[in-house]
């Protein structure tokens, strides 16, 4: 018995030995690519986290409240000021290496006239958005890198933003506050990259810290930080699957979302979003809404009931109840909203069936990704394998499975 508890401890130790080792390795990396390319040594180091989203689900988009984590997984940018125009970016993970100036941006094209790669826009969008405030973005040698996973749902994206927002604040002589740094980010990637995220991505990158969760309001953008209790683990498990056309399955909801309020309106005038819809309201002129949209909008006003409570009952340390609410959340995604699917389903189900697990949802937009299980720390790495291989034997797919932590938002490491 003794040894069993003792090898759970050596576990989480060893893990955050890896999770350490992981990240010194992608430094040294990006150190090193630098003085081949570069030809010395970087003068700074800047880290962006990832993120998760524990509580708050489609809410955003209602003036609701989320509940997401920085999470230990993070882009690292090494660079140093440069005397040319022109900044010069490496991106490891791409093998591939651009260059742009704030003259060709505009175009997004690079400074040879050539059209700007994806992964470039993240950065280039970056210094448009900052260019737009006036502020200075000098030129940069940049090499980068990263573990959070691409387009899994872990807003590696808004890593490499909040990343290069730090890295051009280090060099430009101005400060702005981590949510304003956010803002312009979820810009760069809305109007310049041209993809429609909220802001809980890059805000939850940007002011993330550590061993906390953040509570945003969606609607004013104020937010404060929660406690997590120290011996619980974020255990996010990717089922693998992306499902396409999820673009417009979005839509539709985000449209059922604004028609409820339309009809809800006729008794309610003075609401301007879900948000302003108690339960109580909701119960008592549900049934004057069509089917679909009832179920849209109690999804929405429940899950903003949610995440009120949210903060009562982690304040308390109640976090048996707080992952009741996660499992009524994945209950309401996949019945309410219906953005679940096979996959996610039988992820939730097995880590709900396993010991240690507080609670276990499905997060993110849906149809595919990850789900977020709230798990006693020193059965996280059990928890792990066991959750892993009865994925695999009901799906026959292998998922990946990433225990982390809350962590820090985007920082200057030197
Ligand atoms: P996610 O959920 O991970 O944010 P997105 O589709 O929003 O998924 O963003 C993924 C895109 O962000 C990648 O296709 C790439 O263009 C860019 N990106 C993310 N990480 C990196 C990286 N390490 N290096 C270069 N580009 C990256
Ligand atoms: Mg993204």
């Amino acid at each position: 018995m003794k040894r069993a508890v003792y090898q759970d401890e050596i576990n989480i130790v060893n893990l955050h030995i890896s999770c350490y080792n992981r990240h010194m390795q992608i430094i040294d990396h990006i150190t090193a690519t630098f003085q081949e390319t570069f030809g010395s040594a970087p003068e700074h180091i800047v880290r962006a986290p990832g993120r998760v989203n524990l509580l708050g689900e489609h809410v955003d988009y209602n003036d609701g409240f989320v509940l997401p984590a920085a999470i230990d997984r993070a882009t690292y940018i090494a660079f140093s000021p440069r005397n040319t125009a022109h900044s010069t970016l490496v991106a490891v993970d791409m093998n591939q290496q651009a260059s742009f100036t704030s003259q060709t941006i505009p175009s997004k094209t690079q400074a040879d006239g050539s059209t700007l790669a994806e992964w470039a826009l993240y950065p280039a969008g970056v210094m448009w958005s900052l260019n737009g405030e006036g502020l200075s973005t000098p030129a940069l040698n940049a090499v980068f890198a990263s573990d959070v996973p691409r387009g899994s749902g872990l807003s590696s994206s808004a890593s490499v933003e909040m990343a290069f927002a730090v890295a051009w604040q280090t060099l430009g002589g101005w400060t702005l506050p981590p949510m304003k740094r956010a803002l312009l980010g979820q810009k760069a990637e809305n109007q310049y990259v041209g993809v429609n995220c909220g802001i809980m991505d890059q805000f939850a990158s940007a002011c993330g810290v550590d061993n906390k969760l953040l509570l945003l309001d969606c609607r004013s953008l104020e937010w404060k930080t929660i406690p997590l209790p120290e011996d619980v683990s974020i255990v996010i498990a990717d089922t693998t699957v992306r499902r396409k056309l999820t673009t417009g399955e979005y839509n539709k909801r985000r449209f059922a979302c604004e028609e409820a309020v339309r009809l809800l309106k006729q008794d309610l005038p003075a609401i301007k979003s879900l948000r302003d819809v108690s339960v109580d309201e909701f119960n008592r002129l549900a049934g004057e809404l069509p089917d679909e949209v009832s179920k849209r909008a109690r999804h929405v006003v429940e899950e903003i009931e949610r995440s009120n409570q949210a903060e009562a009952l982690l304040e308390a340390g109640n976090v048996v109840h707080f992952g009741e609410l996660m499992n009524q959340c994945h209950v309401s995604l996949r019945d309410l909203y219906e953005v679940s699917c096979f996959e996610l389903d039988v992820m939730v189900r097995v880590a709900q069936s396993l010991k240690g697990c507080y609670g276990a949802r499905l997060t993110g937009a849906g149809f595919g990704g990850c789900t977020v299980n709230l798990v006693v720390r020193k059965e996280a790495t059990t928890f792990a394998q066991t959750l892993a291989e009865g994925y695999e034997s009901e799906t026959g797919l292998k998922p990946e499975i990433y225990i982390t932590r809350a962590s820090n938002g985007a920082e200057l490491l030197r």
